[in-house]
């Protein structure tokens, strides 16, 4: 295993950390509640920063499109020409579970394995967060504790940027036709559904939103978001009976029917659950918000139906009330499809293999736009960026980890340009 200093060493980690820190500056957390592609406009922000470093780098196949995703379409290397078109993908936005405004990077250099204080209130502590124990020796960036880092995903971005402008630099590495996508909404489901697909050619792509060193994603959930309308009657209190339907008591008559056995913080691995995001309402309507995740189709169908039941047997509760319900799909499980397409994540591996970085695999407990891009048709495994904690005032990068994500990335382009 290579050591945190023998990869904080290479020439690209000062290049990599000072693109982490100005990216993670620019406040791009998406809203879910908004309308339009993308949900939020500090997203433009920062594509037009990375559009015209991009050009900086002396790509001229550069754009931005109506929805804000940013592509740079690069060139082989002479003699790479025909081979298969490789596309690098990054979300711009970050999560809005926590404020992603007024961000304060802190590069924490060689990192002593000791607590670190964020802000008086907020500290990363190893005893909380057992693997920080393996990061000693490490450079760290983290938050100020009143904000998240946003490294989900500007560690993706700020990577694929620094392998680019190394690959571009250094006649040595070889490349295929690249095509590099910077993607709005990923966190909220979303940007996928404005994919410019028609316009790219790609044969394969791979995704930078993944966590610790040699993580390698192939597999994800199947996932549903499910929206609940809740209809009852209102009518004064006092004069309520047999008159009033509560629809505020039918949500939570709803919510509280929902396994807890099965909810995310109760479950890992391989276990799917339900998950309600959001509860709003009083006696005339109420929402109930939730997602469905399983790695199983069959398992996902039970869910959708489940859910139904749920709402009937609520329905049949509070007579006189309704329930409208909606699911939408979000992603599905990528591995079927990627299966078909082996080549692309045996090179993943070797790659990562050949820079040191240790490969393994590992279901991702979410969904990447990876998911929908294997499922239009290019294959789109995701890969380590360094990022943990993400979605949280304790978001952490680690230096080394990005650095290993450069080294895997030229292998990548290599393995890519150099096949027969
Ligand atoms: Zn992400």
């Amino acid at each position: 295993m290579k050591s945190h200093k023998e990869l904080l060493n290479k020439p690209y980690a000062a290049d990599v950390i000072e693109r982490f820190i100005r990216y993670a500056k620019v406040e791009t957390t998406s809203d879910r509640h908004a309308e339009g592609i993308p949900s939020t406009a500090g997203q433009w922000d920062l594509a037009k920063m990375l559009e015209a470093e991009l050009k900086g780098l002396g790509i001229t196949d550069v754009y931005i499109d109506e929805h804000c995703f940013v592509i740079a379409k690069i060139p082989a290397s002479p003699g790479a020409e025909k081979k298969p078109a490789i596309g690098l993908m990054a979300h711009l936005d970050t999560s809005n579970e926590v404020s992603g405004a007024n961000v304060k990077p802190r590069l924490v250099e060689n990192y002593d394995g000791q607590p670190i204080e964020l802000s008086p209130g907020w500290t990363l502590d190893p005893d909380e967060f057992k693997e920080l124990a393996d990061y000693k020796g490490d450079s760290l960036i983290v938050t100020d504790g009143t904000t998240l880092l946003g490294a989900d995903d500007k560690a993706g971005i700020a990577i694929i940027m620094s392998a680019v402008k190394t690959a571009l630099a250094d006649k040595s590495i070889s490349r295929p036709p690249l095509v590099i996508v910077f993607s709005p909404d990923e966190e909220i489901g979303r940007g996928m559904n404005a994919f410019p697909l028609a316009k790219l050619k790609m044969d394969a792509c791979y995704t930078y939103d993944g966590g610790r060193r040699g993580e390698i994603e192939s597999e994800c959930f199947n996932a549903y978001e499910a929206r609940l309308v809740f209809t009852g009657k209102s009518s004064h209190p006092g004069y309520a009976r047999g008159v009033m339907v509560n629809a505020a008591s039918m949500a939570a008559a709803f919510a509280s029917m929902l396994p807890r056995a099965e909810s995310p913080e109760a479950t890992d691995g391989w276990y799917g659950y339900y998950h309600i995001l959001e509860i709003h309402g009083a006696v005339e309507k109420a929402n109930v918000d939730l997602i469905l995740r399983d790695y199983a189709e069959d398992g996902i169908a039970r869910r959708i139906e489940a859910v139904k039941q749920m709402a009937s047997a609520v329905e049949t509760m509070f007579p006189g009330g309704s329930i409208k319900l909606e699911f939408n799909k979000q992603y599905c499980n990528m591995k079927k499809k990627l299966s078909e397409n082996p080549i692309v994540l045996e090179l993943l591996y070797e790659a990562a293999n050949r820079a040191g970085a240790e490969p393994y695999s590992k279901p991702i407990r979410g969904g990447t736009d990876g998911a929908r891009l294997t499922e239009m048709g290019v294959a789109t495994p995701n890969m380590f960026t360094g990022m943990h904690n993400f979605h949280s005032r304790y978001e952490w990068a680690s230096v080394s980890e990005m650095v290993l994500a450069i080294d895997t990335t030229l292998e990548l382009m290599r393995l890519w340009a150099e096949r027969a």
